[in-house]
């Protein structure tokens, strides 16, 4: 069975876990380095990027989830999620995990009075895909390899780099499975080719 982490340090983790179960897979609340072991894919939630670093150096899991990221292990960050991802974060000198070859800007559709959900039109997912977005960030700018898989008012909203996924919305918050489904074929096909590279050894 399809084994998804999700970050459970603070934010939208009930949510995330109920889809990932509604979709036949097993989720994992992930509070410590020993809850990465055996993990098919990871999903960093949204809540607020700041105190999940802190909590992320508190509990000792930044380099152990670095180190996951080697291994190809595929990783989705959902709102503050993607800032963790992010390499770089507008405004700032440092990143959080660094990982996902994009810029982000942190709450540049405002703030939390200006929360609102529209619907998306993704190419490579769907139709009338619904979006919440809760101070959300987007991606200004993605390096060479980065594929760009939606926008909304001109900005990028939802984008992948090889293993990352990252989108500035909450896909969990809504009974659409779709974007968690497109993120688990994405670690279907990780665990495929591993698993065939692992044999012909
Ligand atoms: N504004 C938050 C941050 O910068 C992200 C908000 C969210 O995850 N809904 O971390």
């Amino acid at each position: 069975m399809t084994k998804i982490g999700v970050l459970a340090l603070q934010g939208a983790i009930r949510e995330h876990i109920h889809q990932i179960e509604s979709l036949g897979c097993k989720a994992v609340a992930v509070k410590t380095v020993e809850d990465l072991n055996g993990l098919d894919g990871l999903i960093l939630p949204g809540g607020e990027s700041t105190t999940m670093r802190k909590l992320l150096d508190r509990y000792d899991l930044l380099e152990p989830i670095q180190a996951l990221a080697q291994q190809g292990i595929p990783m989705f960050g959902t709102c503050a999620g993607l800032i963790l991802l992010a390499k770089k974060i507008t405004g700032y000198e440092t990143p959080h995990l660094g990982l996902m070859d994009v810029e982000v800007e942190r709450n540049s559709f405002g703030r939390q009075v200006d929360s609102f959900e529209v619907e998306l039109s993704i190419p490579s997912i769907g139709d009338d895909i619904p979006a919440v977005f809760i101070r959300a960030p987007h991606i200004v700018s993605i390096g060479d390899h980065v594929e760009i898989l939606a926008t909304y008012e001109d900005r990028i909203v939802l984008a992948k780099d090889g293993q990352f996924l990252g989108c500035s919305f909450h896909p969990e918050l809504t009974e659409d499975v779709r974007v968690l489904q497109y993120f688990i074929d994405m670690v279907n096909e990780f665990t495929k080719t591993s698993k065939a590279k692992t044999n012909s050894i």
